[in-house]
Protein backbone atom coordinates (compact mmCIF):
# COMPACT_ATOMS: atom_id res chain seq x y z
CA UNK A 1 0.00 0.00 0.00
CA UNK A 2 0.70 3.48 -0.83
CA UNK A 3 -0.15 6.67 1.32
CA UNK A 4 -1.45 9.01 -1.40
CA UNK A 5 -2.94 12.65 -0.66
CA UNK A 6 -6.65 13.43 -1.84
CA UNK A 7 -9.72 15.55 -1.21
CA UNK A 8 -12.44 13.69 0.14
CA UNK A 9 -15.76 14.43 1.36
CA UNK A 10 -15.09 13.02 5.20
CA UNK A 11 -19.14 12.63 5.68
CA UNK A 12 -22.55 13.40 3.41
CA UNK A 13 -22.62 17.32 2.63
CA UNK A 14 -19.48 17.81 4.85
CA UNK A 15 -16.99 20.39 2.49
CA UNK A 16 -14.61 18.63 0.91
CA UNK A 17 -11.00 18.55 2.53
CA UNK A 18 -7.29 17.43 2.24
CA UNK A 19 -6.78 13.60 3.61
CA UNK A 20 -4.48 10.65 2.92
CA UNK A 21 -5.84 7.59 1.31
CA UNK A 22 -4.26 4.39 0.60
CA UNK A 23 -3.48 2.95 -2.95
CA UNK A 24 -3.20 -0.70 -3.33
CA UNK A 25 0.22 -2.15 -4.73
CA UNK A 26 0.89 -2.57 -8.09
CA UNK A 27 -0.84 -5.93 -9.23
CA UNK A 28 0.38 -7.88 -12.62
CA UNK A 29 -2.34 -6.40 -14.71
CA UNK A 30 -2.18 -2.76 -12.76
CA UNK A 31 -0.95 0.43 -13.68
CA UNK A 32 0.02 3.40 -11.66
CA UNK A 33 -1.09 6.45 -13.10
CA UNK A 34 0.17 9.79 -11.80
CA UNK A 35 -2.72 12.09 -12.08
CA UNK A 36 -2.53 15.50 -13.10
CA UNK A 37 -5.78 16.24 -14.15
CA UNK A 38 -9.54 15.78 -12.74
CA UNK A 39 -12.61 17.17 -13.84
CA UNK A 40 -15.67 18.27 -11.65
CA UNK A 41 -18.35 16.38 -12.65
CA UNK A 42 -21.80 17.27 -11.78
CA UNK A 43 -22.68 13.16 -10.48
CA UNK A 44 -19.43 13.91 -8.34
CA UNK A 45 -21.75 16.60 -6.32
CA UNK A 46 -25.06 14.24 -5.58
CA UNK A 47 -23.13 11.19 -4.63
CA UNK A 48 -20.19 13.76 -2.02
CA UNK A 49 -24.08 15.28 -0.89
CA UNK A 50 -25.73 11.73 -1.13
CA UNK A 51 -28.80 12.69 -3.03
CA UNK A 52 -28.56 9.45 -4.94
CA UNK A 53 -27.78 6.91 -2.37
CA UNK A 54 -26.45 6.12 0.59
CA UNK A 55 -22.49 7.27 -0.30
CA UNK A 56 -19.38 5.53 0.94
CA UNK A 57 -17.54 8.33 3.08
CA UNK A 58 -14.95 9.04 3.26
CA UNK A 59 -15.43 9.96 -0.79
CA UNK A 60 -13.19 10.84 -3.03
CA UNK A 61 -14.69 11.74 -6.11
CA UNK A 62 -13.32 12.02 -9.20
CA UNK A 63 -14.15 10.31 -12.50
CA UNK A 64 -12.33 12.47 -15.43
CA UNK A 65 -8.99 11.43 -14.72
CA UNK A 66 -6.13 12.41 -17.09
CA UNK A 67 -2.12 11.47 -16.13
CA UNK A 68 0.51 9.60 -17.06
CA UNK A 69 1.46 5.45 -16.88
CA UNK A 70 4.34 6.28 -13.50
CA UNK A 71 4.54 2.35 -13.52
CA UNK A 72 3.27 -0.49 -14.77
CA UNK A 73 2.59 -4.33 -13.40
CA UNK A 74 4.96 -7.46 -15.20
CA UNK A 75 1.86 -8.71 -16.69
CA UNK A 76 1.23 -5.15 -18.45
CA UNK A 77 0.90 -5.56 -22.28
CA UNK A 78 -1.03 -2.31 -23.40
CA UNK A 79 0.79 0.57 -21.34
CA UNK A 80 4.36 1.59 -20.98
CA UNK A 81 5.92 4.20 -18.15
CA UNK A 82 5.27 7.34 -19.99
CA UNK A 83 2.13 6.84 -21.41
CA UNK A 84 -0.52 9.12 -21.36
CA UNK A 85 -4.00 7.67 -20.25
CA UNK A 86 -7.26 8.60 -18.86
CA UNK A 87 -9.99 6.64 -16.49
CA UNK A 88 -13.18 7.07 -16.57
CA UNK A 89 -16.62 6.22 -14.60
CA UNK A 90 -15.55 2.47 -14.05
CA UNK A 91 -12.38 0.58 -13.34
CA UNK A 92 -13.41 -3.17 -13.30
CA UNK A 93 -16.42 -5.44 -14.42
CA UNK A 94 -17.08 -9.45 -14.16
CA UNK A 95 -15.84 -9.65 -17.67
CA UNK A 96 -17.89 -12.63 -18.24
CA UNK A 97 -21.37 -11.73 -19.09
CA UNK A 98 -22.88 -10.50 -22.79
CA UNK A 99 -22.54 -6.95 -22.03
CA UNK A 100 -18.59 -7.41 -21.15
CA UNK A 101 -17.59 -9.41 -23.92
CA UNK A 102 -19.41 -7.69 -26.14
CA UNK A 103 -17.55 -4.24 -24.96
CA UNK A 104 -20.43 -2.87 -23.09
CA UNK A 105 -18.77 -2.82 -19.74
CA UNK A 106 -21.15 -0.20 -18.50
CA UNK A 107 -24.15 -2.50 -19.13
CA UNK A 108 -22.19 -5.43 -16.88
CA UNK A 109 -24.80 -7.24 -15.91
CA UNK A 110 -22.86 -9.79 -13.25
CA UNK A 111 -23.30 -7.28 -10.67
CA UNK A 112 -22.53 -3.97 -12.72
CA UNK A 113 -19.00 -2.41 -13.24
CA UNK A 114 -16.72 -1.46 -10.33
CA UNK A 115 -17.10 2.36 -10.27
CA UNK A 116 -13.95 4.61 -9.82
CA UNK A 117 -15.39 5.95 -6.88
CA UNK A 118 -18.06 5.54 -4.25
CA UNK A 119 -17.86 1.37 -5.10
CA UNK A 120 -16.12 -1.43 -3.51
CA UNK A 121 -13.90 -3.01 -5.60
CA UNK A 122 -13.69 -7.05 -5.52
CA UNK A 123 -11.69 -7.27 -3.12
CA UNK A 124 -14.46 -5.48 -0.80
CA UNK A 125 -12.62 -2.44 -0.21
CA UNK A 126 -13.44 0.99 -1.34
CA UNK A 127 -12.99 2.67 -4.24
CA UNK A 128 -11.36 6.54 -4.58
CA UNK A 129 -11.28 8.70 -7.68
CA UNK A 130 -9.60 11.49 -9.11
CA UNK A 131 -9.03 13.89 -6.79
CA UNK A 132 -6.03 12.45 -5.71
CA UNK A 133 -1.92 12.36 -6.59
CA UNK A 134 -2.73 8.86 -8.19
CA UNK A 135 -4.27 6.01 -8.53
CA UNK A 136 -3.92 2.17 -9.20
CA UNK A 137 -6.37 0.92 -12.02
CA UNK A 138 -6.25 -2.69 -13.98
CA UNK A 139 -5.11 -1.87 -17.51
CA UNK A 140 -8.27 -3.00 -18.94
CA UNK A 141 -9.99 0.19 -17.74
CA UNK A 142 -7.34 2.57 -18.68
CA UNK A 143 -7.43 4.07 -22.54
CA UNK A 144 -4.99 6.42 -24.12
CA UNK A 145 -5.14 9.86 -24.30
CA UNK A 146 -3.99 10.57 -28.27
CA UNK A 147 -1.02 13.23 -28.32
CA UNK A 148 -2.98 15.77 -30.28
CA UNK A 149 -5.35 16.05 -27.15
CA UNK A 150 -3.85 18.09 -23.98
CA UNK A 151 -4.37 16.24 -20.91
CA UNK A 152 -6.48 19.24 -18.87
CA UNK A 153 -9.38 19.64 -21.73
CA UNK A 154 -9.48 15.61 -22.56
CA UNK A 155 -9.71 14.48 -18.70
CA UNK A 156 -13.56 16.11 -18.72
CA UNK A 157 -13.73 13.62 -22.52
CA UNK A 158 -13.79 10.63 -19.76
CA UNK A 159 -16.86 11.48 -18.58
CA UNK A 160 -19.10 13.77 -20.49
CA UNK A 161 -17.44 13.44 -23.87
CA UNK A 162 -18.42 9.49 -23.76
CA UNK A 163 -21.59 10.09 -21.96
CA UNK A 164 -22.61 12.18 -25.32
CA UNK A 165 -20.29 10.39 -27.70
CA UNK A 166 -22.04 6.31 -26.86
CA UNK A 167 -25.40 7.80 -27.70
CA UNK A 168 -24.65 10.25 -30.86
CA UNK A 169 -23.26 6.94 -32.23
CA UNK A 170 -25.78 4.93 -31.30
CA UNK A 171 -28.20 6.66 -32.54
CA UNK A 172 -26.92 7.36 -36.13
CA UNK A 173 -25.98 11.49 -35.83
CA UNK A 174 -24.29 12.20 -39.02
CA UNK A 175 -24.40 14.00 -41.99
CA UNK A 176 -28.04 14.58 -43.12
CA UNK A 177 -29.47 14.22 -39.25
CA UNK A 178 -31.14 16.70 -37.21
CA UNK A 179 -29.66 17.01 -33.44
CA UNK A 180 -30.99 18.99 -30.82
CA UNK A 181 -28.74 19.46 -27.77
CA UNK A 182 -30.84 20.40 -24.55
CA UNK A 183 -28.54 22.71 -22.02
CA UNK A 184 -25.81 23.69 -22.55
CA UNK A 185 -23.56 22.94 -19.28
CA UNK A 186 -20.86 20.41 -18.70
CA UNK A 187 -22.32 17.91 -21.05
CA UNK A 188 -24.42 19.66 -23.34
CA UNK A 189 -21.47 21.66 -24.55
CA UNK A 190 -19.16 18.88 -25.52
CA UNK A 191 -22.11 17.49 -27.14
CA UNK A 192 -22.52 20.13 -29.51
CA UNK A 193 -19.29 20.13 -30.07
CA UNK A 194 -19.01 16.36 -30.72
CA UNK A 195 -22.17 16.36 -32.51
CA UNK A 196 -20.87 19.18 -34.87
CA UNK A 197 -17.92 17.03 -35.87
CA UNK A 198 -20.15 13.67 -36.58
CA UNK A 199 -21.60 16.11 -39.47
CA UNK A 200 -25.27 16.57 -38.17
CA UNK A 201 -27.05 19.83 -37.85
CA UNK A 202 -27.10 21.05 -34.58
CA UNK A 203 -29.40 23.30 -32.46
CA UNK A 204 -29.02 24.55 -29.17
CA UNK A 205 -31.98 24.44 -26.93
CA UNK A 206 -31.37 26.32 -24.25
CA UNK A 207 -33.74 28.29 -21.31
CA UNK A 208 -32.23 31.13 -22.63
CA UNK A 209 -30.28 32.76 -25.06
CA UNK A 210 -27.93 33.94 -22.78
CA UNK A 211 -25.15 31.52 -23.96
CA UNK A 212 -25.89 31.89 -27.71
CA UNK A 213 -22.18 33.46 -28.45
CA UNK A 214 -21.00 30.15 -26.88
CA UNK A 215 -23.07 28.03 -28.28
CA UNK A 216 -22.39 28.97 -32.00
CA UNK A 217 -18.89 29.21 -31.37
CA UNK A 218 -18.87 25.80 -30.21
CA UNK A 219 -20.29 24.24 -33.64
CA UNK A 220 -24.11 24.79 -33.06
CA UNK A 221 -26.07 26.06 -35.95
CA UNK A 222 -29.08 27.23 -34.46
CA UNK A 223 -30.06 27.97 -30.75
CA UNK A 224 -33.43 28.59 -29.11
CA UNK A 225 -34.91 29.95 -26.00
CA UNK A 226 -37.07 27.07 -24.70
CA UNK A 227 -38.85 29.82 -22.06
CA UNK A 228 -40.21 30.92 -25.56
CA UNK A 229 -43.46 29.49 -26.71
CA UNK A 230 -42.81 29.55 -30.14
CA UNK A 231 -39.63 27.51 -30.23
CA UNK A 232 -42.16 24.44 -29.55
CA UNK A 233 -43.97 25.79 -32.59
CA UNK A 234 -41.77 26.80 -34.80
CA UNK A 235 -39.51 23.70 -34.25
CA UNK A 236 -42.52 21.05 -34.11
CA UNK A 237 -41.19 17.75 -35.81
CA UNK A 238 -38.36 18.70 -36.92
CA UNK A 239 -35.20 16.47 -35.13
CA UNK A 240 -33.96 12.84 -35.78
CA UNK A 241 -32.40 12.51 -32.36
CA UNK A 242 -32.64 15.17 -29.10
CA UNK A 243 -29.75 14.65 -27.24
CA UNK A 244 -31.28 15.80 -23.15
CA UNK A 245 -28.26 16.54 -21.09
CA UNK A 246 -30.48 18.21 -18.69
CA UNK A 247 -31.43 16.74 -15.02
CA UNK A 248 -34.19 18.99 -14.12
CA UNK A 249 -37.81 17.83 -14.54
CA UNK A 250 -38.84 18.88 -18.38
CA UNK A 251 -42.37 18.67 -19.80
CA UNK A 252 -41.12 15.45 -22.09
CA UNK A 253 -44.72 15.66 -24.68
CA UNK A 254 -43.66 19.13 -25.44
CA UNK A 255 -39.82 17.12 -26.56
CA UNK A 256 -40.92 14.55 -27.92
CA UNK A 257 -43.43 16.99 -30.18
CA UNK A 258 -40.04 18.27 -31.85
CA UNK A 259 -39.09 14.65 -33.14
CA UNK A 260 -39.69 13.73 -36.28
CA UNK A 261 -40.82 10.29 -37.49
CA UNK A 262 -39.19 7.80 -35.82
CA UNK A 263 -36.97 10.33 -33.99
CA UNK A 264 -35.60 9.89 -30.71
CA UNK A 265 -35.17 12.09 -27.20
CA UNK A 266 -32.45 10.39 -25.40
CA UNK A 267 -31.68 11.31 -21.68
CA UNK A 268 -27.98 11.46 -20.11
CA UNK A 269 -29.27 13.71 -17.54
CA UNK A 270 -31.27 12.22 -14.50
CA UNK A 271 -34.09 14.12 -12.39
CA UNK A 272 -34.33 12.97 -9.05
CA UNK A 273 -38.42 12.71 -9.22
CA UNK A 274 -40.19 10.18 -11.93
CA UNK A 275 -40.99 11.54 -15.28
CA UNK A 276 -44.24 11.83 -17.12
CA UNK A 277 -45.13 11.31 -20.31
CA UNK A 278 -48.47 10.88 -22.47
CA UNK A 279 -47.87 7.98 -24.70
CA UNK A 280 -50.15 10.26 -27.49
CA UNK A 281 -46.54 12.18 -28.54
CA UNK A 282 -45.00 9.36 -29.22
CA UNK A 283 -47.84 7.26 -31.04
CA UNK A 284 -48.68 9.32 -33.65
CA UNK A 285 -44.90 9.28 -34.98
CA UNK A 286 -43.57 6.30 -34.18
CA UNK A 287 -41.37 8.08 -31.56
CA UNK A 288 -38.79 6.75 -28.76
CA UNK A 289 -38.11 8.08 -25.62
CA UNK A 290 -34.39 6.58 -24.62
CA UNK A 291 -31.89 6.77 -21.71
CA UNK A 292 -28.20 5.81 -21.97
CA UNK A 293 -25.65 6.01 -19.47
CA UNK A 294 -21.65 6.42 -20.40
CA UNK A 295 -20.29 4.25 -23.08
CA UNK A 296 -17.82 0.92 -23.08
CA UNK A 297 -13.73 0.68 -22.76
CA UNK A 298 -13.07 0.51 -26.91
CA UNK A 299 -15.67 2.53 -27.29
CA UNK A 300 -14.45 5.45 -24.58
CA UNK A 301 -11.13 5.36 -26.86
CA UNK A 302 -12.66 5.63 -29.89
CA UNK A 303 -14.09 8.74 -28.72
CA UNK A 304 -10.97 9.99 -27.30
CA UNK A 305 -9.47 9.26 -30.76
CA UNK A 306 -12.30 11.06 -32.36
CA UNK A 307 -11.59 14.01 -30.60
CA UNK A 308 -8.04 14.29 -31.21
CA UNK A 309 -8.79 14.11 -34.29
CA UNK A 310 -11.24 16.75 -34.68
CA UNK A 311 -9.74 18.78 -32.28
CA UNK A 312 -12.77 18.93 -29.94
CA UNK A 313 -11.52 19.31 -26.06
CA UNK A 314 -14.26 20.47 -23.29
CA UNK A 315 -14.10 24.23 -22.51
CA UNK A 316 -12.53 23.93 -19.04
CA UNK A 317 -12.08 26.58 -15.57
CA UNK A 318 -8.61 24.77 -14.26
CA UNK A 319 -8.40 25.98 -10.53
CA UNK A 320 -6.60 24.33 -7.46
CA UNK A 321 -7.78 21.40 -5.15
CA UNK A 322 -8.38 24.62 -2.48
CA UNK A 323 -11.62 26.24 -4.47
CA UNK A 324 -13.15 22.92 -4.96
CA UNK A 325 -15.72 23.52 -2.46
CA UNK A 326 -16.22 26.55 -4.25
CA UNK A 327 -16.91 25.10 -7.53
CA UNK A 328 -19.00 22.61 -6.27
CA UNK A 329 -21.16 25.80 -5.10
CA UNK A 330 -21.05 27.48 -8.57
CA UNK A 331 -21.67 23.56 -10.45
CA UNK A 332 -24.47 24.04 -8.46
CA UNK A 333 -25.56 27.44 -9.24
CA UNK A 334 -25.11 26.64 -13.11
CA UNK A 335 -22.13 29.52 -13.16
CA UNK A 336 -19.13 27.66 -14.69
CA UNK A 337 -18.26 27.82 -18.57
CA UNK A 338 -18.11 24.78 -18.52
CA UNK A 339 -16.25 22.27 -16.56
CA UNK A 340 -13.91 22.80 -13.65
CA UNK A 341 -10.58 20.82 -13.87
CA UNK A 342 -8.72 20.53 -10.35
CA UNK A 343 -5.08 20.96 -10.93
CA UNK A 344 -3.74 17.77 -8.67
CA UNK A 345 -0.54 18.90 -8.53
CA UNK A 346 -2.56 21.86 -5.78
CA UNK A 347 -3.36 18.52 -3.59
ZN1 LIG B 1 -19.57 12.10 -14.57
ZN1 LIG C 1 -20.20 -8.14 -16.89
Amino acid sequence: MTTVAAYAAPAPKAPLERTTIERRPVGAHDVLIDIKFAGICHSDIHQARDGWSEGIFPMVPGHEIAGVVTEVGPEVTKFSVGDRVGVGCMVDSCRECDNCKAGLEQYCTGGGPTLTYNDTDKQGEPTYGGYSENVVVNEDFVVRIPDGLELDVAAPLLCAGITTYSPLRHWGVGPGKKVAVVGLGGLGHVGVKIAHALGAEVTVLSQSLRKKDDGLRLGADHYYATSDPKTFEELAGTFDVILNTVSAPLDFAEYVSLLRTDGTLVNVGLPEEPVQITLQSMFGQRRSISSSGIGGIAETQEMLDFCAEHGVGAEIELIGAEEINDAYERVTASDVRYRFVIDTATI
